[in-house]
């Protein structure tokens, strides 16, 4: 049994599709490694439909407004039928402006050198959900119609989280990414406040501006360029998929949505509805936002001790199916407790 000093309670949710079987692997490593968290399992999503509930169930609301930490697997949004994402209603109903999404190379061999973090603009934008049909002849859904909206405070809010984070860090550099060129004013809005927010870090990191289709080419080009992004809520959620595919797939990239009250932690990909059951899925993506989340509670030992044990393990060759391996979920669920249990000097 693992030594676990101090405990406090979070939020659960499984989610569907691949969301429980990669649910269980964590649990299992987390056990090992002696995680202070004590969960409060909750239902969002297909399974809480199913439960005859809200897709987003007062009592998940409340226990999220609670523990103020919560752990989410991937949740199935049917693209047509009127359902909103029950994650974009979650950042809403928490004001978690801010999605922190790094990438970083855990397996060299297709570029070696990436670690960039990328912070998207989690409420605004073309997420908004202002969208209508305007019916032309017989075909009601001739023209589709979408709003995007960003404001000079929520814009501030999160470029001014970008850059702490970087001095935090020690990052030098972030780099702002728009389209201002064609999108004069939704876009433009968002490079201005960069610029505004910029100017109270003078000498301590410098804001590079970069236009998001020279962006999606340089970061496939030349990857350790980049320090850290941020970026409004579509772009930012397109090139965080391009980051991970750069590092080694979304099997491997973890998120975070930050607010000041909550904050939610997740994997990027989605509920995988192609091999969702199979038993094949990779919980990297899932372990590693509980390593953002142990770094959020200030647990910064155990956060490294879980790095360094998916690194050596995936190092050693133990991978599953997507990474070209041929672990099944649990095999390498049990591969990364025998990691943590081996002793070797924790790494960031
Ligand atoms: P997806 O991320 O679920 O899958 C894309 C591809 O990556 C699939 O081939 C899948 O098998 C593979 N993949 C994803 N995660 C993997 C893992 N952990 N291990 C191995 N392979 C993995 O994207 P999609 O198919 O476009 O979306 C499916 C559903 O998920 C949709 O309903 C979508 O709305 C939802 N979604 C939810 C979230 C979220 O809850 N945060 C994020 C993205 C998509």
């Amino acid at each position: 049994m693992a030594n676990r000093s101090r405990t406090m309670e979070a939020t659960l949710i499984p989610g569907d599709g691949i969301g429980p079987e990669i649910t269980e692997a964590v649990l299992q490593v987390l056990e090992a490694l002696g995680a202070p968290f004590v969960w409060d399992v909750q239902q969002a999503g297909t399974t809480a439909v199913e439960a005859g509930l809200d897709p987003l169930p007062d009592a998940t609301l409340e226990s999220i407004r609670r523990t103020g930490l919560a752990l989410k697997g991937p949740l199935t949004t049917p693209s047509s039928g009127g359902y909103r994402s029950v994650t974009v209603r979650m950042r809403e109903a928490f004001d978690l402006y801010a999605n922190v999404r790094p990438g970083k190379t855990i397996i060299p061999g297709r570029y070696d050198n990436v670690d960039i973090i990328l912070v998207r603009e989690n409420l605004e934008g073309l997420y908004v959900g202002r969208e209508h049909y305007i019916g032309v002849g017989a075909d009601p859904h001739a023209v589709g119609v979408g709003i995007g909206i960003n404001t000079k405070e929520e814009a501030h809010r999160v470029i001014r989280y970008a850059f702490d984070l970087a001095v935090r860090l020690g990052r030098k550099r972030v780099t702002v990414v728009h389209k201002a060129n064609i999108l004069k004013i939704l876009s433009g809005v968002f490079l201005e406040a960069a610029q505004e927010v910029a100017r109270d870090y003078h000498g301590r990191v410098t804001l590079d501006e970069s236009i998001v289709d020279a962006c999606a080419m340089q970061l496939v080009m030349a990857p350790e360029r980049f320090d850290v992004i941020v970026t409004t809520n579509l772009f930012g959620d397109i090139l965080s998929d391009l980051i991970a595919g750069l590092v080694g797939g979304l099997g491997l990239a973890p998120g975070a949505n930050i607010g000041d009250k909550a904050a939610i932690f997740e994997a990027v990909h989605g509920s995988a509805p192609d091999i969702a059951g199979k038993g094949v899925a990779n919980p990297t993506a899932l372990l590693m936002a509980v390593g953002m989340m142990l770094d959020h509670v200030g647990e910064t030992a155990k956060a490294n001790h879980l790095r360094a044990a998916i690194l050596a393990t995936l190092q050693a060759g133990e991978k599953t199916r997507d990474l070209g391996g041929s672990l099944r979920t649990p095999e390498f669920a049990q591969a990364i407790i025998r990691s943590l249990q081996k002793p070797r000097r924790c790494q960031g």
